[in-house]
């Protein structure tokens, strides 16, 4: 018997009301029972990503919506300012020099964020950057950024932000419109509680005139070309209908639960996470943990690798190790999307069970999140 649990920070588990909706047989994207989908679907969007601006739907992971945005915005020989710090910040700089735009980096040490001053700096140095890139919760580290303060000073610059809410998206607190950000991506299979497939950008005034300028070449990621497609509520190319339906589903739940309350559970739920293994006698890795996930430092003498494999290979639990320079020395357990209270229990108590079989003395990790949770 295997019991499949899902606690890597993506993909997330997918509720049942969304696999059933994704379940039913096809509908063809030309017709207007889709069309009222999609124009139900910008709706939705508009509430998860707080922003009037037009969400675009793109077919293709969230790296598909990291590369628009920046072949919608920059030419060859433009600069950006790109916050670092982790496997995704790197990401954006590694984009950015695909397309010939000179990336500037800010370097936080991995785990600690970006600071405001760090970003104002820059700018100064750097008048002529036409974007900032930075990451909302950079998922390699459990880190979360102070967009708010980034936003604030951007807006009062030419540059547009653009922000990778990638996991974070559905989780953690963005007001996209009162922050001044002017682009935001994201993707289904983290907290949109989807399976992988789709990539968003929410798009500024601000954005969209750049991309009259924009000198990179793009086609299938052309966001001037779907935003005109989904004026009409349709897409420019066969939508990926079913990932749609289910997105339909999520979004409603997301509404129907409310942006306060979906974010007051993340941030229970990381609480209660970060309180469980602090009464293990492990440490938070992340100097400015999330709500999202919770990055946790392997403690000595475990095989951070072994630890997670045994959680997959004899329990079908699926949590994260580190990546790139973090590998074997992390372990990133994932409370997003579609994760509940008795989810964290379970992820500590499975923990627990192994790093015990391994050797490790600490315990008490689930029931000192239940005192959380209860209180
Ligand atoms: C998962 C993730 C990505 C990459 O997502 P893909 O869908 O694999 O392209 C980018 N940024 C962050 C912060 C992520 O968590």
């Amino acid at each position: 018997m295997r019991k499949i649990r899902l606690y890597a920070p993506g993909p997330t588990e997918v509720p049942p009301q969304a696999l059933l909706a994704m379940a039913q047989p096809i509908l063809h994207h030309r017709t207007p029972q889709f069309q009222a989908i999609l124009a139900e679907v910008a709706e939705g969007l508009g509430y998860l990503f707080q922003t009037k601006s037009p969400v675009i739907t793109l077919a293709g992971v969230s790296t598909a919506a990291m590369e628009a945005s920046v072949s919608n915005f920059l030419s060859p020989g433009d600069t950006a300012i790109c916050i670092r710090g982790g496997k995704f910040g790197e990401r954006w700089a590694e984009i950015c020099t695909a397309y010939g735009v000179k990336s500037v980096n800010i370097d936080p040490e991995w785990g600690s964020a970006a600071s405001p001053e760090d970003l104002e700096k820059a700018l100064k140095a750097n008048p002529d950057a036409k974007a900032v890139y930075a990451t909302l919760v950079e998922t390699s580290t459990g880190v979360l950024s102070d967009i708010e303060a980034f936003g604030r000073i951007v807006a009062k610059t030419d540059a547009i932000l653009v922000v990778d809410a990638v996991s974070s998206i559905g989780a953690v607190e963005l007001l996209t419109d009162t922050w001044n950000v002017d682009v935001v991506a994201a993707g289904s299979q983290k907290a949109v509680m989807l399976p992988p497939g789709l990539g968003f950008a929410s798009v500024s005034d601000k954005a969209w005139a750049l991309t009259k300028s924009a000198g990179c070449p793009r086609y299938y990621l052309d966001l001037a070309k779907a935003h005109k497609s989904m004026e009409k509520n349709s897409t420019p190319f066969t939508a990926p209908v079913s990932l749609i339906i289910g997105l339909r589903e999520t979004l409603a739940m997301v509404r129907e639960e409310g942006m306060e309350a979906l974010l007051a559970r993340h941030r229970k739920l990381a609480e209660a996470c970060r309180a469980g293994v602090e009464a293990m006698g492990l440490t938070v890795f992340s100097k400015a943990p999330a709500p999202n996930l919770t990055a946790v430092s392997v403690p000595d003498g475990i095989d951070g690798d072994k630890f997670v494999k045994t959680l997959r290979d004899e329990y079908s639990l699926t949590i994260a190790g580190g990546q790139a320079q973090l590998k074997g020395k992390i372990f990133r357990i994932s409370h997003m999307g579609y994760a509940d209270q008795i989810d964290v229990l379970t992820v500590l108590g499975a923990v627990e069970l192994v790093l015990s079989k391994m050797g490790y003395k600490g315990s008490g990790g689930a029931s000192a999140a239940a005192k959380v949770l209860a209180g």
